[in-house]
């Protein structure tokens, strides 16, 4: 059996690079601040080591999709390609260069595969790696994008195609099918990834709206004047949603963090009548009637709210409960 490691493992293994446990401890804090509770102690104490170039997974070799886990290195996994998403540029201050990912599938589930590499990249633009191919991937790691997993190629991975005597008959249906498991609220954690609430809304926080990127839909921010995103300068905005709410299942409650998509599918509104709601407020006391009490399935993962100490539940994907699914 494959395990990641623990906090005080990941610790003791970063001490072996000559720090003490305080150095270690502030530097994890220091990042815990950074990233304003969006990621849990373990989370911060794995980039740390990550960032050391500690491992904190032995080398894992081959493995089927559904084995891989966040932070494992030295991955080795057979797929089919299931879609080929548009090659992107990206500038940020530190550096810019292209990624391109796409879809990669096993009978186990599927991942989302990206790629940094430009040589790489060349061989998607040029239709050398295309849908439908079977691909063998080496020396790739895993990293987490909003509670999915992703694995990452660089320069020293490498990539096979059609590989000898490697055969994959059914890709499975969907990452989440695949992959989400449910628990009850009680029992979640805040290391719980890829997790599936079923519960019943019973509060509902007035939303609040942040500026994105018109072209890219990505975070943008005020600087001298203009608003910017990670990608492009001066940038028309709109506004993005984001709303919390409080969620029973019967052994608990919990605050959930809807963005986006997730608030959208909340409300059962549509990106452009949100704006409606932030230009007049009032609108929202009547949708809020209708919301409360509706009962909902909820993806997504446990973080530690470490401003107010408390565990909550940042949703990924949000769908009105099928009666049906309380029976599985
Ligand atoms: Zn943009």
């Amino acid at each position: 059996m494959l395990m990641g490691l623990s906090y005080e493992e990941i610790i003791d293994k970063i001490k072996e690079k000559g720090l003490s446990q305080t150095e270690i401890e502030n530097k994890i804090k220091q990042r815990l601040e950074q990233l304003s509770g969006l990621i849990s102690k373990e989370g911060a104490a794995q980039i740390i080591a990550n960032e050391l170039g500690v491992k904190i997974f032995r080398d894992v070799g081959k493995l089927k999709v559904k084995e891989i886990k966040i932070g494992m290195r030295d991955i080795e996994v057979d797929g089919k390609i299931v879609n080929v998403n548009e090659v992107r540029s990206f500038k940020t201050e530190k550096r810019e260069g292209r990624v391109a990912s796409l879809m990669l599938g096993d009978e186990t589930g599927q991942i989302r595969i990206v790629l940094w590499d430009e040589g790489q990249i060349k061989r998607i633009e040029n239709n050398e790696i295309k849908e439908g191919l079977i691909l063998k991937i080496k020396n790739t790691y895993c990293r987490d994008n909003n509670g999915f997993k992703e694995l990452h190629l660089n320069a020293r991975s490498e990539i096979v195609l059609n590989p000898e005597g490697v055969v994959i008959e059914n890709v499975a249906e969907s990452m989440s099918s695949a992959e989400f498991s449910h628990k009850n609220i009680s029992e979640l954690k805040e290391s719980d990834r890829n997790i599936i609430l079923r519960g019943t809304i019973v509060q509902l926080f007035d939303p609040r709206f942040y500026e994105v990127c018109e072209k890219c839909g990505k975070r943008a921010l005020m600087e001298n004047g203009v608003f910017k995103c990670a990608d492009h300068d001066v940038v028309g905005i709109k506004y993005a949603i984001v709303l919390n709410l409080f969620f029973d299942d019967g052994t608990d409650n919990i605050r959930v963090v809807c963005f986006r998509d997730a608030a959208e599918n909340v409300l059962g509104k549509k990106e452009d009548e949100l704006q409606n709601i932030k230009e007049n407020p009032a609108e929202f006391e009547n949708l809020r009637k209708d919301i409360l009490g509706k009962q909902l399935e909820i993806n997504g993962r446990g973080t530690m709210n470490e401003m107010f100490n408390r565990l909550e539940f940042i949703a990924s994907r949000v769908e009105e409960l099928k009666p049906e699914k309380l029976l599985q």
